[in-house]
């Protein structure tokens, strides 16, 4: 049995040395043959040559490096399909994944699992965020067909059947954790203790992690849509009472101009409201464009891996 770890790397040149040592000497003790996959995500801040510097030393390094920035997404998928262990595991660079995890998800992975989930608990965070954090997973639980957890995220290993799946999914706009749920297979979750990042900035600013919140609701359905054909018909619906309601008052009373207010309010919420919807279907209509221009996910820039080797590397 072969292990892969995958490390997706971006501007890590701090971190790194220390990173691959840790881990190094946890494979050792674990005894099993073993590579590590260190996918450079277009670090400028000569993380590259770090890696270049670690497989001079080490056999067991693997690296590629893309030709710009692609996002955490690109890099993951790079390095499992470069990954060519019976199980892989994908881990951060910033030392924010335990290395000594690795045994304790192998010693699960032998029992049986196909995803051995670690899932960081949020001691430490800021109160607002883990507040927010939990109502977007009771939304995305409610709408979206896949199950998500809160506080999963990336760090987990998957045997070779699982990466196979994942592999199978050649979406451009990847949103893992839900690629992940979505493959399925027998899996186990277990807990660990938050680790702050340390020295560089974490990537989540608020408008990414809106962006990627907006994400996961998108992705995985049409739902949204179908929340728009309801609205529309719960706004048709009191139109339709209120014309009822304004005719009878005319034939009564005659007509009367007062209504200022109701035609203002109504003018602005339907058109504040037809925005929102339109901007739903121009993002199912963005993630069509995106996906009929069949970009690859990334360009390799440098790699010691041969690619003729993996089958899979192809776009
Ligand atoms: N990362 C990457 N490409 C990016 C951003 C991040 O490969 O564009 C890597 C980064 O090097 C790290 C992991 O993804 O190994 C997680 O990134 P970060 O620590 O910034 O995010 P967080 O820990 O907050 O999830
Ligand atoms: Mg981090």
């Amino acid at each position: 049995m072969r292990l892969s770890l995958v490390v997706p790397c971006f501007n890590e040149v701090e971190v790194i040395e220390r990173f691959h040592e840790a881990v190094s000497r946890d494979l050792a003790a674990i005894g099993r043959p073993y590579e590590i996959v260190y996918v450079d995500d277009g670090s400028d801040d000569g993380t590259l040559d770090a890696l270049v510097q670690l497989a001079d030393t080490d056999p067991s390094v693997r690296y590629l490096s893309f030709s710009r920035n692609f996002g955490k997404e690109a890099a993951m998928l790079a390095g499992l399909r470069y990954a060519a262990g019976d199980a892989v595991v994908i881990m951060d660079a910033d030392l924010q994944h335990p290395p000594e995890l690795i045994a304790r998800m192998l010693a699960l992975y032998e029992r049986g699992f196909d995803q051995v989930i670690a899932r960081r608990n949020r001691i430490g965070d800021p109160a607002t965020r883990t507040l927010i954090a939990r109502l977007y997973y009771w939304l995305i639980n409610r709408w979206a067909d896949v199950e998500l957890t809160d506080g999963v995220g990336d760090f987990r290993l998957l045997s070779r059947r699982a990466v196979d799946g994942l592999l199978e999914l050649g979406e451009y706009n990847r949103f893992s954790k839900g690629l992940f749920a979505w493959i399925g297979f027998e899996s186990i979750l277990f807990e660990y203790d938050n680790v702050k990042q340390c020295g560089r900035k974490s990537r989540w600013t608020f408008r990414r992690l809106l962006e990627y919140g907006l994400d996961g609701l998108l992705s995985f359905n049409n739902r949204p849509l179908r929340l728009a054909i309801y609205v529309g018909l719960l706004m048709t619906a009191i139109a339709a009472g209120y014309a009822v309601w304004v005719i009878a008052v005319a034939v009564l009373h005659g007509v009367e101009m007062p209504g200022y207010v109701t035609l203002i309010a109504a003018i602005i919420g339907l058109g504040g409201l037809q925005m929102v919807m339109l901007g739903v279907i121009g993002e199912y209509i963005g993630r069509i464009y995106y996906e009929t221009k069949q970009r690859p996910h990334y360009l390799v820039k440098q790699t010691n891996l041969n690619p003729a080797d993996h089958p899979a590397t192809r776009d």
